[in-house]
């Protein structure tokens, strides 16, 4: 397929750390590997049963068949084109099990447990509907990543006093609606214009799953798949993305429970999230994202990256330096007076310092 860039070309500008790091990520790019989801989309499945605990366990068998396939086609993408689309696959079984998910939904964590295929919504304030805020080539994420074929979802599971997309993050009435026939268009229409990975983002992609996986039918471009999440998601959840997505970009901000509750209104933060880091990146390359908050070195940045170089070693982490009053941090500037600024010189050297006195590659990315 003709694209407008060339990425291979552009690999050799990358450092031997960045890209040893996300060597997956990179065959996929030049097209020495497959991406995940086209061979979980070739793994046939019989399953009758609309059970979900016989879903579950169908599921978790194609999964280690997945694994020893892909370790087949890893190196000798060329066995793809022989292997012939079944008419139910893996990937199939995993969007009929998002859906079951759904009637009570347990997508995240806050397992809310109402039906929103059934209309209701929960803390994040979707029902089933899938709405895109835009899409377009995003030229300012992470270097390895640019341009990213970003589409950006309505809704988030956190409130975050100071995010800084409220306007599609608390309203997910906002944007377009669209059908997995239609998501898989615009991913399409991002990869022939040069996007190097599709990157799903928000608000928060981990609402919008069953439509995600569902649009995964209508393509097969050799593409990366990027989640770029809070990382609040279920285990469920995660258990259907990790075969699936290529490159990991979420976020870690908070060292400690107490943080979260009072800056995004979410509990069991430090559990959940370090929980889902740790298996998402034993199973693809990751990029942690860490934004350096005002006051918040001692209780958030350190303990974020002390505990990523104990369990991600082979992570790149962006020590984002960012962060400014937006949002309600904006308007009640009284109430939130102790992150009404932006991060200090001395506070952004002192998380610089201790990331490198932990070994963590966090300069190519940042
Ligand atoms: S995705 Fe999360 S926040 Fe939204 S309804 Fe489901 S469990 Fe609740």
């Amino acid at each position: 397929m003709w694209r407008i860039l060339r990425p291979d070309a552009l690999v050799v500008w990358e450092s031997e750390n960045v890209r040893s790091s996300l060597s997956h990520y990179y065959g996929v790019l030049t097209g020495s590997r497959p991406a995940k989801f086209r061979v979980v989309k070739r793994v046939p499945v019989e399953c009758e049963s609309r059970n979900l605990e016989d879903m579950w366990r169908i599921h978790d068998d194609k999964v280690n068949e997945f694994r020893e396939l892909y370790l087949e086609v890893e190196d000798e993408p060329s066995k793809m084109d022989k292997m012939p689309m079944p008419p139910y696959s893996l990937l199939d079984l995993k969007v009929d099990i998002t859906y079951k998910l759904l009637e009570s939904c347990v997508l995240c964590e806050w397992r809310c447990g109402v039906n929103r295929i059934k209309g209701r919504n929960g803390v994040c304030g979707l029902n089933s509907e899938v709405r895109v805020a835009s899409a377009f080539l995003h030229m300012g994420e992470e270097a390895p990543l640019v341009p990213s074929g970003t589409i950006f979802f309505t809704g988030c599971s956190f409130k975050c006093v100071f995010c800084q997309n409220w306007d599609i993050s608390t309203n997910p009435s906002n944007g377009t609606s669209v059908t997995p026939k239609e998501l898989a268009a615009i991913a399409v229409k991002l990869y022939k214009e040069g996007a190097r990975n599709i990157n799903y983002v928000g608000g928060n992609p981990d609402q919008q799953l069953h439509v995600i996986l569902a649009s995964l039918r209508y393509m097969d471009s050799n593409v990366p798949l990027l989640w770029n999440s809070n990382m609040y998601m279920s285990s469920e959840s995660l258990k259907l993305l990790v075969d699936v997505i290529d490159i990991w970009l979420p976020d870690f901000k908070y060292g400690n429970n107490r943080c979260a509750m009072y800056l995004s209104k979410v509990p069991n933060y430090f559990d959940v999230v370090s929980r889902n880091h740790s298996i998402a990146s034993r199973h693809g390359d990751i990029i942690i994202r860490h934004l350096v908050l005002p006051g918040h070195i001692e209780c958030c940045t350190k303990p974020v990256l002390k505990w990523i170089s104990e369990n991600c070693p082979r992570a790149l982490v962006n020590i984002m330096d960012q962060y400014r009053p937006e949002h309600l941090v904006s308007l009640y500037p009284v109430k939130f007076k102790d992150i009404a600024r932006r991060p200090s010189v001395e506070e952004l050297r002192e998380a610089h310092e201790y990331a490198d006195s932990l070994g963590i590659k966090w300069k190519e990315v940042s």
